[in-house]
């Protein structure tokens, strides 16, 4: 048994990403920086409208998926599929671009708080052309796991807590992607396991937070070294984070904007598709 530690800090970036959204982006905010699966991660997180009323409209993307987790706000999604999924407080949108979706992503409100965040999870060669999918989950149905020092929404994977295992919202996949929301209660502290050899990350988000000595940095992916667990404690305030963590891909990336393949010739391929009409084909 051996715990992790962070070996690295990657702060988040402010910048604008769709219409005019304003985001903080640590993973993916240049091209060197992502943490294997995963390419990037968008906080989001404003009460004035102007930051993101303009929203996402129509976009494609291929070769990967993208997990959005609403924390506050409402949005709605809709894409070339069909699809028409309310993103609401709590819920997630686990969304397959696979070889191609056109989608967009606008704000239902007017006013008030709109909070979450965005993941980018890479598919492997094998899957990068597998068919568009997409899935709308409600947040009752995330499974809520509560411990002594914490409260853990389960969003994907698995943990074993307490000689208990449960299953999150999402499971399987490639990647086997662990992602969960950590609530510290004042000075609460928890002991999480992590799989061996998954790259993972803690991203504090909210109030104060240490693994052992070392303070976590808020609004930052901070990198964990291996290990098979995590001790978390909360400062007297408590804390709120991500942890999120997956097994390394390890193959060439090779990304053009919202398209994300091994090799130039893919990239040079998916916008030829996009330009003629066939992404999605
Ligand atoms: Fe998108």
């Amino acid at each position: 048994m051996t715990l992790r530690s962070v070996k690295q800090i990657i702060p988040a970036l402010e910048t604008s990403d769709g219409a005019g959204v304003r985001i903080k982006r640590s993973l993916g905010q240049h091209q060197s920086v992502r943490l294997d699966p995963f390419l990037m991660l968008d906080e989001f997180g404003s009460a004035e409208a102007a930051d993101y009323i303009a929203g996402f409209p129509s976009h494609p993307h291929r070769g990967f998926e993208t997990v959005t987790y609403m924390i506050e706000g409402h949005m709605l999604h809709e894409d070339h599929l069909g699809n028409r999924g309310d993103l609401r407080n709590g819920g997630v949108q686990w969304m397959t671009a696979g070889r191609g979706i056109i989608h967009s992503e606008m704000p239902q409100q007017e006013e008030g708080v709109m909070r979450g965040f965005q993941l980018w999870l890479n598919l492997p060669a094998a899957g990068k052309m597998t068919d568009a999918g997409y899935r709308d989950i409600q947040p009752e149905d995330i499974p809520e796991i509560t411990s002594s020092g914490a409260r853990i929404k389960l969003i994907a994977g698995e943990l074993i807590l307490e000689g208990a295992s449960h299953q999150g919202a999402v499971t399987g996949g490639s990647t086997e992607p662990l992602y969960a929301d950590v609530h510290l209660s004042p000075d609460g502290q928890v002991t999480l396991p992590v799989p061996a050899r998954h790259n993972a990350m803690l991203y504090l988000y909210e109030g104060e937070a240490s693994l052992g000595e070392q303070a976590l940095r808020r609004s930052a992916a901070n990198v964990l070294d291996d290990g098979d667990r995590i001790t978390v404690t909360a400062g007297a305030g408590g804390a709120r984070l991500l942890l999120i963590a997956g097994k390394p891909i390890g193959e060439p990336i090779v990304q053009y904007g919202p398209f994300v393949m091994n090799t130039r010739e893919e990239i040079e391929q998916a916008l030829r598709d996009y330009r003629d009409g066939r992404l999605t084909a």
